[in-house]
């Protein structure tokens, strides 16, 4: 049964909650912040149903024609306002839009109210693509999305879901066949993060505000795509923003896997053919103009029919050039790898009970602010020595060409 699962394999996908006819499953919060599932046996009528629906329990991929080398696309979106304010170059978006124009479904995760936790939503208008569109780099709970996409497939609407892998095959666990309607589109996934751990980071940050938070923004491009930062505002107007080598968060994820899923390490979804009909992600490894430094690159890793005919109905909102998968692959090694644990993230979960979390995410990375002040010093020095290096030979350029003539 599936509360038998390892825990280091539940992905906590919610497959078989959902699925339960008597209600039988409720998923409470661990130590890390995760949810793992556990059976009432006194509801309980051993139909085996959550088993089925287990991605984790099954050893196939489900089958939806998925390629085993997917057409690859580096693209973005011809909005550059739209394009911005997504997390890489807005493919989603394009993908979203014509859903939403026709007045179909999308789902996808958006944060609580509070900005402390995510979820699954469904809904069909540009306010919830809004609301769904942007990285929220924690897990999300995907608890009744399932249930609610299936009635509307069966209604033969037509609905796009995003979300992780583990997430997407929990989807197809439960329905338990592909239906004509449902799109399905998964995230390159380097692993969620534990929602506490971001409570905390927000609870933190609130306290040092003295205000509520209005609105989250992760890897936010006010300093460029290339140089991601984040950006959180408050409801009494004031608002913080840390680049990516002074924002714990970054670093605690990026840098030192501190809280990540315990499945991600040893995550199935990494592998071709890929789960979903199209596989998006950030386009690294390219040499990249100004302007898509600035606003962002989407890869797209196009897997089945359903993912062309994706593809064929946003062309109109997007720039799209075919590339080769060896490209996309060598900027982007979470496509194909796991990450390794912090061996530390015990301590982490111990110590934030009684302690701030940007405290003990910097000391557990072994940070100070002096070091901080350090590496700013030295980066600053190479660039400034790279600009004068490229002053010094389009100078001499200059000189030549004059001599030249
Ligand atoms: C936890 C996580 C790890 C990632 N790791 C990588 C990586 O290593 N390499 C890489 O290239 N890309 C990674 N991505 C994907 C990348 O950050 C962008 O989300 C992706 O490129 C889409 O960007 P976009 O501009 O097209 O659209 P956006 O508007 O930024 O994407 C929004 C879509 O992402 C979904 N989404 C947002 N947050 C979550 C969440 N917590 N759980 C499930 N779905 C979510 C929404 O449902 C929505 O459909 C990761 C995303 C997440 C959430
Ligand atoms: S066996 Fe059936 S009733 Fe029991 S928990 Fe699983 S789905 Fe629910
Ligand atoms: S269906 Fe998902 S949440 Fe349930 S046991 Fe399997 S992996 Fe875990
Ligand atoms: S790394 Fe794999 S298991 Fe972890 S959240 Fe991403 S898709 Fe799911």
């Amino acid at each position: 049964m599936i509360d038998k699962l390892h825990k280091d394999s539940c992905t906590g996908c919610k497959a078989c909650g959902d699925i339960c006819p008597k209600e039988a499953i409720s998923f409470p919060i661990d130590a890390e912040g995760f949810w793992h599932p556990i059976i009432d046996e006194d509801k309980c009528i051993k139909c085996n149903l959550c088993e089925k629906a287990c991605p984790a329990l099954s050893t196939s991929m489900f089958e939806n024609g998925s390629r085993k080398v997917p057409s690859t696309y580096k693209v973005y979106h011809k909005d550059k306002n739209v394009r911005y304010n997504s997390t890489s170059g807005a493919l989603y978006y394009a993908l979203a839009e014509s859903f939403v124009e026709n007045r179909d479904y999308i789902a996808g995760c958006v944060y609580d109210d509070d900005y402390k936790g995510a979820h699954h939503e469904v809904g069909n208008t540009v306010e919830s693509l809004q609301k769904i569109m942007r990285s929220k780099y924690f897990q999300s709970d995907t608890a009744g999305v399932y249930k609610t996409i299936k009635k509307l497939l069966q209604k033969s609407e037509r609905v796009l879901f995003c979300g992780t892998g583990c997430q997407v095959a929990g989807l197809y666990g439960f329905l338990g066949k592909d239906y004509p309607g449902l799109y399905t589109v998964e995230l390159i996934c380097r692993g969620v993060n534990s929602p506490l751990a971001f409570s905390s980071y927000m609870d933190e940050l609130e306290k040092k505000f003295g205000s509520e938070i209005q609105e989250v923004h992760l890897k936010n491009k006010s300093h460029g795509w290339t140089n991601l930062g984040t950006l959180v505002k408050f409801k009494n107007g004031e608002s913080y923003y840390k680049d990516r080598y002074h924002d714990p968060w970054v670093n605690a994820y990026i840098v030192g896997n501190l809280y990540i899923r315990p499945c991600c390490e040893h995550c199935k979804y990494k592998s071709f053919p890929r789960v979903a009909d199209i596989t998006i992600g950030d386009f690294w490894g390219l040499k990249f103009s100004k302007e898509e430094q600035k606003l962002g690159v989407s890869v797209a890793l196009v897997n089945t029919p359903k993912g062309d005919e994706l593809m064929s109905t946003s062309k109109n909102f997007m720039e799209v050039e075919e590339r080769s998968l060896d490209e996309a692959a060598k900027g982007n090694p979470a496509l194909q790898s796991t990450v390794k644990m912090n061996p530390d993230r015990n301590e982490f979960f111990k110590r934030i009970k009684n302690e701030p979390y940007s405290k003990v995410v910097w000391n557990l990375l072994g940070i100070t602010k002096m070091s901080l002040v350090i590496s700013t010093a030295k980066r600053n020095t190479k660039t400034l020595l790279k600009k004068c290096y490229y002053r010094l030979i389009k100078r001499r350029l200059v000189r030549q060409r004059m001599e030249l003539k």
